[in-house]
């Protein structure tokens, strides 16, 4: 095994797909079996979409996901040399899960986090050997988006710093080193892109509108509602709220009740068919395909989708047009 990956949802999965497309040898966990099941099937339709975009034979297809494991149990992860965690963001769940990893793996193994704001400090200080603890922070979609944040935390080594940067490259990415600060660079900047808008939606200003707005007047490739259904509405709120925290209740920062009830309604955006939109199927594969915001122009197809926990708008880096993994 090269590379293990915990937490099989939209990330997980995605750092699966580039990886074995790439010809690593990869075991995908998660704590739920069904969740295995879907991010593998994740995995296979994103492999299947490329090979649709001549990008993988379908040779190449079947090699890839031959080397692709899976598994419900992370005590199968002993042996994996670096580990990707892309679990829910939690600090305590992701402290818990790398306490239980720096007991199972190799003392040499890298354990890095794909967290999007949380400190990596605080992750690593519930291991035994923080210095082989980092944030390797992709972005959404992944077989799209070609930037890593790479972050050291207070205690990571350089060596480990330079073991993720390589990985990352391997992948096919470019690695860009960030401070350990709340929401590093991209999802700090990037604050302002869904509070405000939630702040203009609870002044009586429709979701179809200011997305529409942003995308067709300001030139934006997505509009911000669009975005956080694409995010994921508990992911984005988890984000905000650990900014938040982070800065000790500074006001600029602060989560709005709207997203407090979606994610208490369980609508959380294409993962789960509705979030500010409504979507076909549960991964919501074209944004056409929403039933609601009849006035809103169609946005691009997904490829050109700029997305995640987050890249910002139009100033986010270049999609790698020729990513082997496709989406
Ligand atoms: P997701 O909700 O799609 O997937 C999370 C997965 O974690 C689920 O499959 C869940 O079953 C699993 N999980 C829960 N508890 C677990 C445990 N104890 N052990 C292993 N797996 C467990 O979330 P996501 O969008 O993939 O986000 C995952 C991480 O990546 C978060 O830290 C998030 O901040 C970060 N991230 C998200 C995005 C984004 O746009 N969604 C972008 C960059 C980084």
């Amino acid at each position: 095994m090269d590379l293990a990956v915990v937490g099989a949802g939209t990330m997980g999965a995605g750092i699966a797909q580039v990886a074995v497309a790439r010809g690593l040898t990869v075991t995908l966990y998660d704590a739920f079996p069904e969740a295995v099941e879907r991010g593998a099937g994740r995995v296979r339709a994103g492999l299947e979409r490329s090979v649709e975009r001549g990008r993988l034979t379908a040779q190449e297809r079947d090699a890839a996901l031959a080397r692709l494991s899976t598994t419900a149990t992370l005590d199968d992860l002993a042996p994996a040399p670096f580990v990707i965690e892309a679990a829910l963001e939690d600090l305590a769940l992701k402290r818990a899960i790398f306490a239980r990893l720096d007991e199972l793996c190799a003392p040499d193994a890298i354990l890095a986090t794909n967290t999007s704001s949380l400190s990596v400090t605080k992750v690593a200080a519930a291991v035994a050997r923080p210095a082989r603890v980092a944030g390797m922070h992709f972005f959404n979609p992944v077989p799209v988006m070609a930037l890593v944040e790479v972050v050291a935390g207070q205690l990571t080594s350089e060596a480990t710093v330079e073991r993720v940067t390589a990985l990352a490259a391997r992948l096919g990415k470019r690695p860009a080193r960030a401070k350990d600060t709340p929401g590093f660079i991209v999802n700090r900047v990037a604050r302002p892109f869904y509070g405000e808008p939630l702040r203009i939606l609870a002044e009586g200003v429709d979701v179809a509108t200011i997305d529409r707005i942003m995308r067709t007047g300001a030139a934006f490739k997505i509009g911000p509602f669009e975005l956080m259904d694409l995010i994921g509405i508990d992911i984005n709120f988890a984000v905000t709220k650990s900014i938040f925290d982070a800065f000790f209740g500074e006001p600029r920062y602060r989560p709005h009740p709207i997203q407090e009830r979606m994610v208490d309604a369980g609508t959380l955006g294409r993962k789960t068919g509705r979030g500010f939109y409504t979507y076909g199927d549960g991964d919501g594969p074209a944004p056409s395909r929403r039933t609601t915001s009849p006035e809103a122009d169609v946005p691009p197809a997904p490829q050109r989708l700029g997305a995640s926990e987050v890249s910002a708008p139009s100033s986010e880096p270049r999609e790698r047009e020729g990513d082997d993994a496709g989406r």
